[in-house]
């Protein structure tokens, strides 16, 4: 039987953390119930799940619908792009079946590829090995999510690039809405022997643009401050969200420094590890710009932004004794209004 491999490149960096991670979460679970009620694509779309931050990591092999269940999305910082185009093609070269003159191979995989930022390594070896040995195999489909996507990184794997501007959980499931109608109509179309490239569903244009010319599509600078601690307890990490405020009021020739609000703060698991890059951290930000002191989200500390001098972030039940779970450094924390440089995370 020839089937049709659908691949889904999910960005799981920091700033997905939170409400994106529980629609995404939601939205696979809406897909699949989705395309399993398809009598075409349940015979034929086969799928597969690749989440990536620093580094990518399959989380559900190429699998046929009616035995797939939906992974749980973990979190990890960066975003490698190059690193997961380079995994996907290892993947598609092992479990893609290729057409020789004795058998008929898979059908054209689609590739559906969702980033929500700009990537943290180069991408242009992974560009050049897509447009050698797969552009002309499989069909992609590069999803930016959100302004802070970088649509022009998309681009050099694809022509096919949209813009998703999902204001609302409802958007986000007219989105998933909108990939299964895609997934059901190249069933369809292979059913019908026809492979001649893709053939999505149409664009509803309130919530997602194809972008033709990237020059209209500005990248805007980052709302957010995200931050990562791990807890002197539990020695599971967190994460710390702020995002940027809006300016009260504007005075023409002066420029304040940015503010940041708490918005939450986020468990994670111990694979966050796995999958972040160890690249130093370089952008920092000073915790006068920060508004907002969040507790351990793993234990009962109160303080969840201290910080040891080895620049790990950890929790502290207040002041005196305690030991940085990153270096094992004995520490005594003091209470103190003085300022300190934070290193914020890559995603
Ligand atoms: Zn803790
Ligand atoms: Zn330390």
């Amino acid at each position: 039987m020839r089937r049709l491999p659908i691949y889904l490149l999910i960005d799981v960096s920091e700033s997905m953390v939170g409400e994106n991670l529980r629609l995404m979460q939601d939205g696979l679970e809406q897909l699949v119930r989705a395309l399993r009620a398809d009598p075409y694509a349940l015979e034929t779309a086969y799928l597969s799940i690749i989440c990536f931050a620093g580094r990518a990591r399959t989380l559900t092999p190429l699998v046929e619908l009616v035995q797939f269940y939906p992974p749980q999305l973990p979190l990890g910082s960066g975003t490698s792009l190059g690193a997961a185009m380079n995994h996907l093609m290892d993947e598609i070269e092992r479990d893609v079946r290729r057409t020789t003159a004795e058998v008929k191979g898979d059908w054209r995989p689609i590739v559906f590829v969702m980033t929500d930022g700009k990537p943290t390594d180069d991408i242009e070896p992974a560009a050049a090995r897509w447009a050698r040995r797969f552009a002309s195999r499989a069909s992609l489909v590069g999803i930016g999510v959100g302004k802070h996507a970088s649509l022009a990184a998309l681009q050099r794997f694809t022509e096919t690039v949209l813009s998703l501007d999902a204001e609302s959980p409802t958007d986000f499931k007219r989105f998933i809405d909108w990939v299964s109608r895609s997934v059901s109509s190249q069933s369809r179309s292979v059913s019908m022997n026809q492979d001649s490239g893709i053939s999505l569903a149409k664009i509803e244009d309130d919530i997602m643009k194809r972008i033709e010319d990237i020059a209209k599509a500005a990248v805007v600078d980052e709302d957010f401050v995200i931050i990562a601690g791990k807890c002197q307890t539990t020695k599971r990490p967190y994460l710390i969200k702020y995002e940027r405020m809006a300016p009260l009021f504007a005075t023409p020739g002066l420029t304040y420094p940015q503010r940041y609000n708490l918005v939450g703060v986020f468990p994670a698991n111990n694979d966050y590890y796995d999958l972040s890059d160890e690249r130093v951290l370089t952008q920092t930000v000073n915790t006068d710009l920060l508004i907002g002191t969040p507790g351990c989200p793993h234990c009962a500390n109160r303080l969840g932004l201290a910080m040891c001098s080895c620049g790990q972030i950890l929790c502290v039940s207040g002041p005196g004794h305690a030991v940085c779970p990153a270096c094992g450094m004995d520490l005594n924390m003091q209470a103190s209004d003085e300022d300190f440089d934070i290193n914020r995370t890559r995603g």
